[in-house]
């Protein structure tokens, strides 16, 4: 069996068509897991029981004729801060090592009523804190397609498990990049949906104005299919909503798809102006010239298949790093304050030693947060402190609001923007964990749309070398549009 070009379409027709069982498809996963994911490492933790059970459900509904939905038997894994009921959920932080959820999220209770099988659970940055999956507690993952490099992050276990056939296809959170990144990275697809669109219930929250769950898989249809099947309002997210999703970008009709304005922001490209800028007097690396030729290569492809292309501006690009990294730790700071030892995150060590509850919190949180985690929550509680409120956490917010403006003006002149992901294809293992400024800039084109609570995927270019990936940014709930100029890509 193929497993290296599985897609969910190519799954559900082989199924239909009764070509292999969902069983069979499921154990030639977990043989491959088990002798190639030593070397990549981007399971945290594999459920094979529960999945080969899910899995002969599948083919016995299938038998009896009943009528299957696209997502059944599809073996997918799921990012480890996503909750599965009974099944350790850790976040990769040791604080959380044997904490087993006590409910499903939303997204994986759509998800089993469609009969998908879940093979286990990924790697990523604790608490989905970070661009390389360095921060895991747990272990390091490797990118599929350079072994000496990181897969990025958060979710760089998802996007590896995909990039290296180990899963059809995953589930990640973004809250600044963390899908699209680490898609970037190991040269697959990765959608972040609008903000409302797929309900956060169950997701182990990071920064809650920003956190979307949203798919990695090998082709833009997948991730239509998938993010379908996922959205949609839910009672346990009032942050959710109903959009009027019909079946257009599962069907995209290419007419209409090739009148869509394509939007070039300058800010994303002219290196001097902000990408290449001096941050705290060191000079930070730009747009390197290899992801400027990638993406270059894929304007004009598109311009040659007759796509209108315009230059738009998005003027306070620059402050977005800076109003990302105030307002994502005040809300991360709130966030993980419950896992103190005794709501959340009891850790052996501080059980029946007679401890005081500030001894309890003490030595849970300091023995159980890693380094980034402690960095974010001190910042956090230093912008939300009260004689800094105003200085910090309330500037940042009105800048907040600017950059969603930006992009409502740019949006009235063009349909969609294009730019790059990240401004440099995966970089070492160990190359910027020293200097957390170098990593934090990683995410200098993702973190405005999270900002602005829009949708946008990021899409392999056709490079050699390297992955490199471009990033399709569209209007509020209008993953369509975005979804269909990626169709019409692969598909051309
Ligand atoms: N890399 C970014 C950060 O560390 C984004 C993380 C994310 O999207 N979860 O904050």
């Amino acid at each position: 069996m193929d497993l290296k070009n599985l897609t969910i379409k190519k799954f559900n027709e082989g199924l239909v068509k009764k070509e292999f069982s969902a069983f069979e498809i499921t154990k030639a996963f977990f043989d491959l897991i088990k002798s190639r994911d030593k070397e990549i490492g981007a399971y945290l933790r594999l459920s094979e029981n529960t999945a080969l059970e899910r899995a002969k459900i599948v083919d016995a509904e299938l038998n009896s004729n009943s009528k299957l939905s696209i997502l059944a038997g599809i073996p997918l894994a799921i990012k480890d801060n996503i909750l599965i009921k009974g099944e350790i959920t850790t976040a990769a932080s040791k604080i959380l090592e044997n904490y087993k959820a006590s409910y499903d999220a939303t997204v994986i209770k759509k998800l089993k009523n469609n009969g998908a099988v879940f093979l286990g659970k990924t790697n990523m940055d604790e608490f989905a804190m970070g661009s390389s999956t360095e921060n895991s507690a747990f272990q390091k993952t490797r990118n599929p397609r350079d072994s000496e490099r990181v897969p990025g992050g958060s979710s760089g276990g998802s996007a590896a498990a995909v990039a290296a056939d180990m899963a059809v296809a995953t589930l990640g959170s973004d809250t600044g990049g963390s899908i699209r990144q680490p898609a970037n990275f190991c040269g697959v697809v990765g959608l972040k949906p609008t903000y409302g669109a797929v309900s956060r219930y169950g997701l182990i929250a990071m920064a809650s104005s920003l956190d979307q769950i949203g798919p990695i898989t090998k082709t833009v249809e997948d991730a239509a299919i998938l993010f379908k099947e996922i959205s949609g309002r839910d009672k346990f997210d009032v942050t959710s909503v109903d959009a009027e999703y019909g079946d257009e970008f599962l069907n995209p009709d290419f007419n209409k798809i090739k009148k869509l304005k394509i939007g070039l922001p300058k800010e994303y490209f002219t290196v001097p102006d902000f990408a290449s800028d001096e941050v705290d007097g060191r000079r930070v690396e730009g747009l390197n010239k290899e992801t400027q030729k990638a993406v270059q290569e894929t304007i004009e492809n598109l311009k040659k298949s007759g796509f209108e292309f315009k230059e738009i501006s998005l003027l306070r690009t620059k402050y977005a790093l800076s109003c990302y990294y105030i307002i994502m730790p005040a809300e991360v700071s709130a966030n993980v304050a419950r896992f103190d030892g005794i709501r959340y995150g009891q850790m052996s060590n501080v059980k029946g030693q007679g401890l005081s509850l500030k001894d309890i919190y003490l030595k849970t949180r300091g023995e159980g947060f890693g380094e980034e985690v402690k960095r974010r929550i001190i910042l956090g509680t230093f912008v939300l402190s009260s004689g800094y409120y105003d200085a910090y956490y309330s500037k940042a917010q009105k800048v907040r609001q600017m950059i969603k403006h930006d992009f409502e003006k740019a949006f009235q002149e063009v349909d969609v923007i294009l730019t790059p992901v990240s401004p440099t294809p995966a970089f070492k293992i160990g190359e910027k964990t020293s200097d957390p400024l170098q990593m934090y800039l990683e995410d200098i084109f993702t973190i405005p749309v999270n900002l602005a609570g829009l949708p946008a995927v990021s899409i392999p270019t056709r490079t050699k070398g390297l992955p490199i990936g471009f990033q399709l940014i569209g209007k509020h709930f209008r993953e369509a549009d975005i979804l269909g100029i990626g169709q019409w890509y692969e598909r051309n």
